[in-house]
């Protein structure tokens, strides 16, 4: 049997039914095979980064224990996605971003292979990754930069602050 593994999932939705395509995504993980939900945080509200004119965001994070290969679990969240996209479809532009989901970390493991890099690369760079995830899982540490995600958000903080100056 394959040792069970806690991994950390990120949700987000700009695009339509937000609300619902998100808590699609979260009942989504707790359908995947040999995954079990362990913890969801709230959903926030966040402004779009990058692109300019995108509607807001509605972000959450989820924990989930699973069996699954991080290759396996990867491919079950861009197949939520991918459902997500489809049922609701208004052509190729809706498509994309009413659901989106990353896998953020992976037990402690590192993995940089094609189409899959974990930990996320941009996660400790980003509020709407951070912010849900402290809540269900701020101790959890970071295996490449060797902090927990509460210290990562904290220390995004501070740079917003030296920002606004
Ligand atoms: P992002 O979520 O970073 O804004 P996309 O959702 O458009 O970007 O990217 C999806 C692609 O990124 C997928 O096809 C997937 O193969 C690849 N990818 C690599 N590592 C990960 C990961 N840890 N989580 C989600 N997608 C990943
Ligand atoms: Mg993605």
């Amino acid at each position: 049997m394959r040792v069970r593994v806690i991994a950390c999932i990120g949700l987000g939705s700009n695009l339509g039914d937000r609300l619902g395509f998100l808590h699609g995504g979260l009942d989504g993980l707790g359908a995947l095979r040999e995954t079990v939900v362990l913890a969801r945080s709230d959903v926030v509200e966040t402004d779009a980064v990058g692109l300019a004119g995108q509607g807001k965001y509605v972000n959450a994070a989820a924990v989930v224990e699973t069996g699954l290969s991080a290759r396996a679990l990867l491919d079950g969240l861009l197949a939520i996605e991918g459902r997500a996209g489809r049922d609701r479809s208004k052509g190729e532009r809706w498509g994309a971003r009413t659901l989106d989901l990353d896998l953020l970390l992976y037990g402690d493991r590192i993995i940089a292979e094609p189409g899959l890099t974990v930990p996320h690369p941009h996660m400790h760079e980003r509020r709407f990754v951070l912010e849900p995830l402290a809540q269900i899982a701020g101790a959890v540490v970071h295996p490449v930069l060797g902090r927990t995600v509460g210290e990562l958000l904290r220390e995004l903080a501070g740079e917003d602050e030296g920002m606004r100056g």
